[in-house]
């Protein structure tokens, strides 16, 4: 290959892309990054205002110290942007007591010494009363280290910080083609093609049209916000009323959300929309959402969290791109010198965002990890 362009190009600038790119840059490596869009855009997996953070990753025991260094990475990158970026509100893990929300949120903390609190139901019910329709086998674990992330302002901001350090960024540019040839990889665009001597897939939901091989399928998400129902109650849903949290039912699904500032609307999901989530093409027009969207989530909330509006005041369509044990793609495929992938985030990954940054930053600059990293490997299967 004739001189590299830049040392390293990233891929997709979205959660992983965006932080990669910047523990790169800070790291000192001459990287560039595209995008297809600009940073913080609507149309990916990183968007709809607010993002859900914990340390006691009941998804996998390996993710707590991922979690906890990102946690110390949020504010580094607050700091370094001059934002706030990471809101502390506290967290709780609500459901039967021996469901997998629970028991395994207290397995998660009991490994790792995590610093939570394990409620039973008659504290839940003292604690957080908009929780209702609560029985005596339920219970809860509260995390006070659990808040929120802003996404779309913690991506701008890990691209702003890495452009500053020296990143040059390509934004509203797609990448057609990542090519693996003899001592690096070509990137291709529309109008150019860059030769770099390692490349980062960071693609999100578009991950398959540049590395078919990946065991992925891209599910469409609603994202809601439910005002009272009597505008009497508007008010109600601040976040210390309803603190981020997770809620297993008894019929195994489960709701997340959080309160808002000022208390007038609550932004709840239903995850996997109980068992009746679709595959979506990224590209296509599948984005308008319907009542059919919302009505398995709107027929739990009578009895969790009754008072609500029939109908969401707003909703958008996200994505998640699932791999088959929910956990991420992260590595270098074939074990390739080349190329590193950083995506596959089942629907839980942004709270790692900064942390999987590093990683790749390490791999990419031949350091071991601090963190474990084995179970997200991309040839796991
Ligand atoms: C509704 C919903 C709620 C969620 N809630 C939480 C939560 O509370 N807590 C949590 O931790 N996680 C949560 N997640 C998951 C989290 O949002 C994702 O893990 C994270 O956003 C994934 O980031 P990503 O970088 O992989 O994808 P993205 O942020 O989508 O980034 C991919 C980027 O690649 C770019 N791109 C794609 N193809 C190309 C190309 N060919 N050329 C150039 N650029 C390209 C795209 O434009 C995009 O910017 C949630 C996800 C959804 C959908």
């Amino acid at each position: 290959m004739r001189s590299p362009d830049a040392d390293v190009a990233v891929v997709g600038l979205g959660a992983f892309g965006a932080a990669a790119l910047w523990r790169l840059a800070a790291a000192g490596v001459d990287v560039v990054g595209l995008d297809r869009f600009a940073p913080g855009h609507g149309f990916g997996s990183s968007h709809g205002g607010t993002r859900m953070f914990r340390t006691a990753c009941l998804e996998h025991p390996d993710l707590v110290p991922l979690a906890l260094r990102s946690r110390q990475l949020w504010r580094e990158l607050g700091d370094a942007a001059g934002e706030r970026l990471f809101e502390p509100t506290g967290g709780v893990l609500i459901g039967p007591r021996h469901g997998h929300v629970v028991a395994g949120t207290i397995a998660a903390a009991a490994r790792h010494g995590l610093d939570v609190e394990v409620w039973d139901a008659a504290t839940v019910r003292a604690r957080l009363p908009r929780h209702a329709g609560l029985c005596d086998h339920h219970g809860a674990v509260w995390e006070a280290g659990a808040g929120l992330i802003a996404p779309e302002a913690a991506i701008r901001a890990a691209v702003a910080v890495a452009a500053r350090l020296g990143a040059r960024v390509h934004s509203g540019t797609r990448v057609d083609g990542v090519e693996l040839v003899a001592g690096g990889a070509l990137v291709r665009t529309a109008d150019d093609v860059l030769r770099v001597r390692q490349v980062v897939v960071a693609a999100g939901a578009w991950l398959p049209t540049l590395l078919p091989d990946l065991p992925l399928r891209v599910l469409r998400v609603p994202i809601t916000w439910f005002r009272a129902a009597d505008p009497a109650a508007t008010g109600a849903y601040g976040l210390a009323d309803v603190p981020v949290f997770i809620r297993e039912l008894d019929d195994g699904t489960c709701l997340w959300g959080h309160g808002v500032h000022g208390g007038d609307e609550l932004k709840l999901g239903l995850e996997d929309r109980g068992g009746l989530m679709r595959e979506m093409d990224p590209d296509g027009d599948d984005r308008r959402v319907t009542p059919d969207d919302w009505s398995p989530l709107v027929r739990r909330l009578d009895r969790a969290l009754p008072g609500l509006a029939a109908a969401p005041s707003r909703a958008a369509v996200c994505m998640y791109p699932m791999t088959p044990d929910r956990q991420f793609l992260l590595g270098r495929p074939g074990g390739d010198p080349r190329l590193v992938v950083a995506g596959g985030d089942s629907g839980h990954g942004f709270k790692h965002a900064t942390g999987i940054g590093e990683v790749v930053s390490d791999l990419i600059c031949g350091r071991t990890p601090q963190v474990p990293v084995a179970f997200m490997h991309p040839d796991r299967w």
